[in-house]
């Protein structure tokens, strides 16, 4: 921690600020500039009393911490990219780059096995569908839950494909695993720590999507409590922020990926259905993350999107899907991935 201290202060309260930092277990180096005393004080946020305390204090300015609050997601902890395998046969965060698809929810299962073969088909490897779903009124449809995992397995034992669903409750945590090859956790839920934990244990990878108004460091925290809770299987998920603008559902963040790419070894997500909320600009905004080094896409796809049981603007047809797959192709070469 950096600790700044008030100008013109007396001597007597700069050394009551030295005297507390080594209190709390820290070593004070002092740096003398022209107006200001700042002090460097050494040691182990994670196993000392924080520092914290000291802004409160009148004649100090301001704390500034020099540590990252994040260990094990960080590239520092971790300096090559972690591979997350999904199902047998899927890595995610090597050389080939994998899209992930499938109906926002989990209807029926025509629906589903139709969805599921076409996808597997255009070249998905992995199916997405929610089966428990988060939605913003309780008067809307809120998935078939158990009857939809089900289907999910059916899905996948017909295609090949290991399927990713959203884990809502940590009261599900085992009957989701049991049936999902990823948990996902979605934006609602992406600071619910004794969820991520509960998801974790589980021992099945899981998909973090980034909370709607998370700050990237917050996101990056959440991650961590997967890590923590021994379980290196994390994917970080960008899914559009809240912002200002209204032409979007949400303000997909391609920015976050070059920053994840830097501060974290855990691949990352991209998901423009939630983001853009208008399956008219899913295309480019895959694209656009395919370019900018995400490790996989997350797009949700429906035989027939206008009779959707949830988020019907934004899902893409089956031969809308089938037509983005190859014209993801060039881009995917030139991001240098198979
Ligand atoms: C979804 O993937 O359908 C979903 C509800 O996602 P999010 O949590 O990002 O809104
Ligand atoms: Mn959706």
């Amino acid at each position: 921690m950096i600790i700044v201290l008030k100008p013109h202060i007396t001597a007597a309260q700069e050394k009551a600020v030295t005297r507390e930092i080594r209190k709390l277990g820290y070593q004070p180096h002092i740096m003398r500039g022209v107006e200001h005393v700042v002090i460097g004080a050494i040691g182990d946020e994670r196993t000392h009393q924080s520092l914290e305390v000291l802004a409160t204090w009148p004649q100090v300015e301001r704390v500034m911490p020099v540590q990252k609050r994040f260990k094990l997601v960080s590239r520092e902890a971790h300096p090559r990219n972690s591979e997350v395998r999904v199902g047998k046969n899927v890595v995610l965060g090597g050389p080939r780059f994998h899209v992930m698809a499938g109906p926002c929810s989990v209807e029926s299962e025509k629906q589903l096995l139709t969805t599921a073969e076409a996808v597997a088909k255009a070249g998905a490897t992995v199916l997405r569908g929610g089966a428990f779903k988060p939605r913003t009124s309780p008067y809307e449809f809120q998935g078939l839950g158990l009857k939809g995992l089900k289907l999910l397995a059916k899905a996948r034992q017909e295609t090949g494909l290991p399927v990713i669903t959203e884990l809502l409750s940590e009261a599900h945590a085992e009957m989701v695993a049991e049936y999902a090859d990823v948990l996902q956790i979605g934006t609602r839920n992406a600071q619910n720590f004794q969820l991520l934990i509960a998801a974790a244990r589980t021992g099945k990878p899981v998909l973090l999507k980034r909370g709607m108004s998370m700050r990237i460091e917050e996101w990056l925290l959440a991650g961590e409590y997967i890590l923590a809770n021994e379980n290196p299987n994390l994917l970080f998920c960008e899914r559009g922020i809240r912002t200002f603008e209204t032409y979007t559902r949400n303000t997909l963040d391609l920015g976050a990926i070059p920053i994840i790419k830097q501060e974290s070894h855990s691949p990352i997500v991209i998901d423009p259905s939630q983001g853009a909320g208008r399956a008219d600009l899913v295309a480019a905004m895959c694209k656009g993350a395919v370019a900018m080094g995400a490790d996989a896409l997350l797009i949700e796809v429906h035989p027939n999107p206008t009779e959707a049981w949830s988020d019907g603007a934004q899902q893409l047809s089956l031969d809308h899907f089938a037509q983005l797959m190859q014209e993801l192709r060039p881009f995917i070469a030139a991001a240098g991935r198979t």
